[in-house]
């Protein structure tokens, strides 16, 4: 194994955590390059009392003290810049770099998180004479980040910075496939002088994230990972009464339209279906191809021929998550699409055990196969042709999904007409893959989407915080108003 075993991160330590262990692999080889702890009921229970210990400290600093550990930890991370983009791809598979934007959208998220004191001054009203209402905000005490497999880095780092500069002790549950870059993460907070218990990091599948969900002691949830387990996660907290916000998967609708720019359109669809191998809940999924753009899907697929397994194209995640995606190609070829370009049985010279698959084009996809309604999660991109803009908005808007969708045009009226009626939270026009940078925030509609509130930026604040409305009269007047 390359790297140790991997162990919880309690109380400013690497603690052990039973004997039952899952191996981690190197998507790229399929080597085992560490083990990581399915943690029991029992570790959790250590977690949350030890950073409920931390709390009251912690939540008593002053924001803008408690922000200097951001500060720092944003110069340890562009510090340790390679060193954490090699581990991304070690554990992902990631290529160079896809993996060091992570690290710096982490240093941007981080960023916003110094900006908090600032952003969240508070507001105060005079209503009478000598009467002031003021909301002031107060953190919720411990809360709990699960995340999902893609974004080792990035995904935790959209809830650790806002969370804790927002007063709270956060225990993150990564997800079992890359836990590495969670507890060098962990050690770049403890060295930038976060107190130990704010933080604590543990691992493990199913059973944590079922006792994260039944904790008394934990606040709230935030939950990113696949529609299908953020339902569980929502529902399963919200019945104990926690704040819960689970954040789900996607199929995302770029539509393109004939008076679109050839070039820039075809290599965005294509950078955005097969950038990080299709594994990103904002990638391109479906293409919606309105009449007389047969020129830009030609192009398309010459763009895809350049998109090389192996070079800058890296791995999915496993041997399984290959297979599902290599059946939803089959299975629409069955059903009579047209497999333009074919990443199926993709080799890596040097790299057998890798779980490649390469970039794939299908045209002719009709809205009832099932490679159009599903997320395939991989570097394929499903081409439904339509007649009218109308059957093309029609189309995004049965998606049951909603995080993001895009349209590709010159006319600014029809970008208009997309961005008022698509059924998505994150819209781009000619972009590919619309994330909204802070202070805007991460979050999309429908069943991408669980709870109130968004993920990172000024949205995520009021989801880590509750307010008090506090009404002081400072006057000796009395009889004078409703207040006295
Ligand atoms: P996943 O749902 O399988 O896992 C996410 C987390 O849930 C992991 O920590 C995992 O350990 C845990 N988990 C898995 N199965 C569970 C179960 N049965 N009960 C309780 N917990 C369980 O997701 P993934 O495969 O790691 O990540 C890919 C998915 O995440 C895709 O659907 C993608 O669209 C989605 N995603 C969404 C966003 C977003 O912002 N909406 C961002 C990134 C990824």
């Amino acid at each position: 194994m390359k790297y140790a075993e991997i162990r919880n991160y309690v109380g400013g330590g690497f603690v052990d955590s039973g004997d039952v262990y899952m191996d981690v692999h190197n998507p790229s080889d399929g080597s085992i390059i560490s083990r990581v702890p399915m943690s029991s009921r029992g570790d959790l229970d250590a977690a949350v009392s030890t950073a409920q210990k931390a709390f009251p400290g912690w939540s008593a600093l002053p924001i803008k003290e408690r922000v200097q550990v951001f500060y720092r930890y944003r110069a340890l991370l562009e510090r340790d810049i390679e060193e954490l983009t090699a581990l991304v791809t070690e554990e992902n598979g990631k290529v160079y770099a896809e993996a060091k934007a992570e690290i710096l959208k982490a240093m941007e998220l981080t960023e916003f998180a110094c900006s908090l004191p600032q952003i969240t001054a508070g507001e105060v009203l005079e209503v009478s004479r000598g009467v002031e209402c003021r909301i002031e905000r107060f953190p919720l005490g411990v809360v709990a980040s699960i995340t999902p497999f893609n974004f080792p880095n990035m995904v935790p780092n959209w809830t650790i910075p806002n969370a804790i500069a927002l007063g709270n002790c956060l225990i993150l549950k990564p997800s079992e496939m890359v836990p590495l870059s969670a507890n060098r993460i962990a050690g770049l907070l403890a060295e930038a002088g976060l107190p130990d218990g704010v933080f604590q990091v543990v691992h493990g599948g199913r059973e944590i994230v079922e006792a994260i969900c039944d904790h008394s002691g934990i606040e709230a949830i935030s939950f990113v990972g696949s529609t299908k387990i953020a339902k569980l996660v929502y529902r399963r907290g919200s019945a104990n009464l926690k704040r819960v916000l689970a954040l789900g998967g996607a199929k995302n609708h770029l539509i393109v339209m004939p008076d679109a720019d050839t070039e820039m359109t075809s290599s965005n669809v294509v950078a955005s279906m097969s950038g990080c191998a299709g594994q990103r809940c904002m990638a391109a999924s479906v293409m919606v191809a309105v009449a007389g753009t047969d020129h830009i899907i030609e192009r398309m697929v010459e763009h895809a021929r350049s998109v090389v397994p192996g070079t800058n194209l890296g791995p999915v995640i496993s041997a399984e998550a290959r297979e599902r995606i290599e059946r939803y190609i089959t299975e629409a070829e069955e059903a009579g699409a047209t497999v333009l370009v074919d990443g199926r049985n993709a080799v890596v010279a040097g790299k057998d055990g890798g779980f490649f698959v390469g970039p794939t084009i299908i045209d002719h996809v009709t809205p009832q196969m099932r490679i159009a309604q599903e997320e395939v999660f991989g570097p394929v991109i499903a081409i439904v042709r339509t007649k009218s803009l109308d059957q093309a908005l029609a189309i995004e808007n049965a998606s049951p999904y909603g995080n993001a969708a895009s349209v590709f045009t010159e006319s600014g009226a029809t970008a208009r007409h997309v961005m008022e009626r698509a059924s998505a939270g994150m819209i781009g026009v000619n972009v590919g893959v619309p994330v909204p940078r802070e202070p805007f925030s991460f979050g999309g509609w429908n069943e991408s989407r669980f709870g109130v509130g968004d993920i990172t930026g000024r949205g995520s604040i009021e989801f880590w915080t509750r307010s008090k409305k506090m009404t002081t009269k400072w006057n000796r007047e009395h009889g004078t108003n409703w207040m006295s």
